[in-house]
């Protein structure tokens, strides 16, 4: 067999990373995405610096941070009192430290850069408006099924389709996502709309009882991110575009400090969403097609990893073929037992930050010194971070 054609459900940052890896590797790929059109999600995400690791093997790590921020540094606030701690210095001491900056990105920017790419090395890699149904599979190839009854035949599917995936539901059965009994406030506001000392090249994270809020810059500076996070049981839609009220959130946040109650009242949409969580599964693979990104290990976003870890999927599986490609079955193989358990434990860790930033030890000034004393010294600070962030994908043996 000459080298495989590629088939990839869900055209998000996995399945169009994945298709970037793969065609920059020689490998014919097609994305089959639901959307009409690029609609994606107005809201921030961090790139730490094995994410931009990841992206700079993929050749697009220097078009992103044109139009990304640079962290200078991560910090942790107290919600009323705004008290400050370090939680590590960025910028040219994480260059130093791990090779690559920590950005803060407009994930329509990410998703833009991946498929400018894409497009240059194949133009009619995207079918966009192109929703999987369902799929069939033998010894010989994949067929992929479309909503418009179209039928399409490759060597092999990825299954990139998101928390929702459907290739995940017909290869594994339902299921059942567990409500996490926390919902999420999401909101990008113009810098220009809070006051100026608010305009930082920080990612800060504002920790109290039973809720945190998590805000960083996007876009130069142009753009402010907030997800305000919340224990509260009575919402259980995970939609990305349910819209709340400023009233509704400032009645989550109250007693918060200003500058929480600034981002609330700035913002000039509030969605709302539950926080759902699935456990980590035992296998992806079965026969000739595979799951990558948040199709197989959705994750709470307490670790900031959940895009990074399908950008690191996207490389891993590219090399996996690389190396093995004339034997399929091989080449999943490795790429599964490449990443199986590095991201079990990440999305195992981002739940193990839930209890850490929402405490009921951070409602007193004096409860919250000892607590962040002792889970965030820099020797637990960097237990939890530097395997994340030393973690290069792009040489680890398959
Ligand atoms: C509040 C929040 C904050 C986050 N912050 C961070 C962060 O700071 N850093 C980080 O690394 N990650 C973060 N994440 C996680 C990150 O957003 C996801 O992990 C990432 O988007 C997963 O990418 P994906 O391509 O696997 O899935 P998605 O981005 O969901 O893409 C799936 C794609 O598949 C398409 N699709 C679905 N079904 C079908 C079908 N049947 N047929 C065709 N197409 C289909 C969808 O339209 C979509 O385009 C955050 C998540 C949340 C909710």
């Amino acid at each position: 067999m000459g080298k495989p054609h590629l088939l990839v459900a869900g055209g998000g940052i996995g399945g169009m990373a994945a298709a970037l890896a793969l065609l920059r590797k020689g490998f014919d790929v097609d994305v089959y995405e639901q959307a009409q059109a690029f609609r994606e999600v107005g809201a921030g995400v961090q790139i730490s610096p094995n994410g931009n690791r990841a992206l700079d093997h993929l050749g697009v790590f220097h078009a992103l941070q044109a139009v990304s921020c640079d962290a200078d540094g991560k910090e942790i606030r107290l919600w009323n009192s705004g008290r400050t701690w370090k939680l590590f210095d960025l910028g040219a001491e994480a260059i130093a430290r791990w090779g690559h900056p920590y950005l803060t990105v407009y994930r329509p920017d990410l998703l833009q850069v991946l498929t400018d790419a894409v497009l240059a090395l194949k133009p009619s890699a995207l079918h966009l408006g192109a929703k999987v149904t369902d799929f069939g599979a033998d010894g010989d190839g994949v067929v992929l099924r479309l909503e418009d009854g179209g039928e399409v035949r490759g060597d092999v599917l990825i299954g990139a389709d998101g928390v929702h995936s459907r290739i995940r539901n017909r290869l594994h059965g339902e299921s059942a996502a567990r409500f996490s009994g926390m919902m999420a406030w999401r909101g990008v506001i113009p810098m220009e709309r809070l006051p100026t000392h608010m305009a930082r090249s920080v990612a800060t994270n504002w920790i109290g009882p039973g809720a945190h809020v998590v805000c960083y810059p996007l876009r130069g500076g142009r753009l402010m991110n907030f997800v305000a996070t919340v224990d509260r049981d009575d919402w259980r839609d995970e939609s990305w575009t349910t819209e709340g009220t400023v009233e509704e959130c400032r009645a989550d946040f109250l007693g918060w400090h200003a500058d929480i109650q600034a981002m609330i009242g700035a913002a000039p949409s509030l969605f709302k969403w539950a926080l759902l969580g699935r456990p980590p599964m035992e296998r992806w693979t079965v026969g000739r097609v595979t799951l990558l990104g948040d199709a197989c290990h959705p994750t709470l976003p307490f670790l900031a990893q959940g895009a990074v870890m399908a950008l690191e999927d996207a490389v891993v599986l590219a090399r996996a073929f690389e190396a093995f490609g004339d034997d399929v079955s091989e080449a999943l193989a490795r790429y599964e037992a490449a990443r199986i358990e590095v991201t079990r434990r990440k999305v195992l860790g981002a739940s193990a930050n839930t209890e850490r930033f929402h405490n009921p030890a951070l409602a007193t000034e004096a409860g919250a010194a000892a607590y962040v004393d002792g889970q965030w010294n820099r020797d637990a600070i960097l237990a939890r971070y530097d395997w994340i962030f030393a973690d290069d994908v792009t040489r680890a043996p398959l």
